[in-house]
């Protein structure tokens, strides 16, 4: 059976995740309770952190991490344009400047090159932070990263709500995970529905720095600090709770953290199905006139949240697949275009590769419960269309 519309992401929510939901909703707590602790616990150990803060979405996520950095009135942070809109958000929430870099024409990753081009043509100390991106699930080569930000004494976050479960190969040929902070400050993921591992709604911060752990914490509940030690009037009662910051409400509930956590026990079974998903598109596509495949590399493990074709007549492409109501994405309009980021001084023209990358980019259906039917439905439809068109 094929289901229509196909969409180019879908949750998968077994009847163990419904369940641990159900159980939680009966318990005595429904917001931040031990199930928040329970999950925080596992993602950190999955991901190899020390610390992780589970959250309401990843754009609060993103919102703490900037703040623990410190961002502030005209801070300056190097952003990926190839990104959803929170990647740049959380910089301005802060009240920071974001300049845009292109990214690199095979990876779609913030191209290192010209970021280094960028440190290099300003003061030293000009820039405070950069955010990349693990664009479609592509691990991003951190400890090339870190080298750059050392130099020029800058924090790394890395956005990596396409890659949990995810890494990449470093110097020394060892396997490092996204999100275990070997060489960046802070790494956020998302729980949005079309994302690898679903809350409804949620996210997760992961660092190794207690201070920033610390931070991150102190701000997702409104700057309100409990524990008595840390008190600065001891005079009152144990009602008595204080705000030492302007801080935020960006808890998760606890009933979806059940659902993280029972989430989270299938990821990298999940991740195996995706790579099976990209391994039949790329057979199909590979000798294909017309089709560019994603980008392949043996030094990473990629988390295939997108699978990203580019073609030559991509809008019509767009609406053959519409018409056969096969809901393909384009993703995503650069960032630095988007009406908000022009008033800034962006322009057309600034950052060729990512518009080049745009005209031609259409992201496949890509989600673990796609059956073999209808992803060779997909391949032919694609396959009819650009055949009959180049
Ligand atoms: C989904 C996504 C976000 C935002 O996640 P929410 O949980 O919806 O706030 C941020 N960055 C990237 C790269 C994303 O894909």
């Amino acid at each position: 059976m094929i289901r229509k519309p196909i969409p180019y992401g879908h949750q998968y929510i077994s009847d163990e995740d419904i369940n641990e939901v159900v159980k939680t909703l009966k318990s005595d707590f429904i917001t931040q309770g031990p199930k928040n602790l329970e999950f925080e616990t596992n993602f950190a150990k999955y991901v190899g952190a020390k610390y992780a803060v589970a959250v309401c979405n990843a754009t609060a996520g993103l919102h703490l991490a900037v703040n623990a950095m410190g961002v502030k009135k005209g801070t300056k942070v190097i952003v990926t344009p190839l990104t959803f809109v929170s990647s740049a958000n959380c910089v301005r929430f802060c009240d920071g400047d974001v300049t845009f870099c292109d990214i690199d024409k095979d990876t779609y990753l913030l191209d290192i090159n010209k970021v280094r081009e960028k440190l290099e043509s300003v003061p030293k100390g000009t820039y405070s932070g950069l955010i990349p991106v693990d664009f479609a699930g592509y691990p991003v080569n951190m400890e090339e990263y870190r080298k750059l930000a050392d130099e020029y004494g800058l924090w790394i976050i890395e956005d990596a709500c396409h890659a949990p479960g995810a890494w990449f190969t470093d110097s020394k040929g060892k396997k490092q995970k996204c999100g275990n902070n070997k060489y960046t400050d802070a790494t956020v993921f998302s729980f949005h529905p079309v994302k690898h591992i679903t809350c409804g709604e949620g996210g997760m911060v992961t660092t190794n720095d207690e201070k920033i752990y610390k931070s991150l914490c102190l701000f997702r509940t409104h700057g309100i600090v409990r524990d008595p030690d840390l008190l600065i009037n001891k005079k009152e009662g144990l009602w008595y709770y204080e705000m030492q910051e302007l801080g935020f409400n960006y808890k998760l509930t606890d009933f979806q953290a059940a659902l993280g956590n029972s989430q989270l026990k299938r990821s990298d079974r999940n991740l195996e199905i995706r790579n099976n998903l990209v391994n039949r598109y790329n057979d199909a596509f590979s000798n294909i006139k017309g089709i560019k495949i994603p980008y392949q590399s043996n030094d990473v493990y990629h988390a295939y949240h997108l699978y990203t074709i580019q073609v030559e007549h991509r809008l019509e492409l767009y609406n053959y697949m519409r018409k056969n109501e096969i809901h393909a994405q384009v993703l995503y309009y650069p960032l630095n275009l988007m009406p908000y980021y022009r008033q800034f001084g962006n322009k057309k023209g600034d950052l060729p590769v990512v518009e080049e990358y745009y005209k031609h980019c259409l992201s496949l259906p890509m989600f673990p419960t796609l059956r073999e039917e209808e992803q060779n439905y997909i391949i032919e439809k694609v396959k009819t269309f650009v055949i009959g068109n180049v």
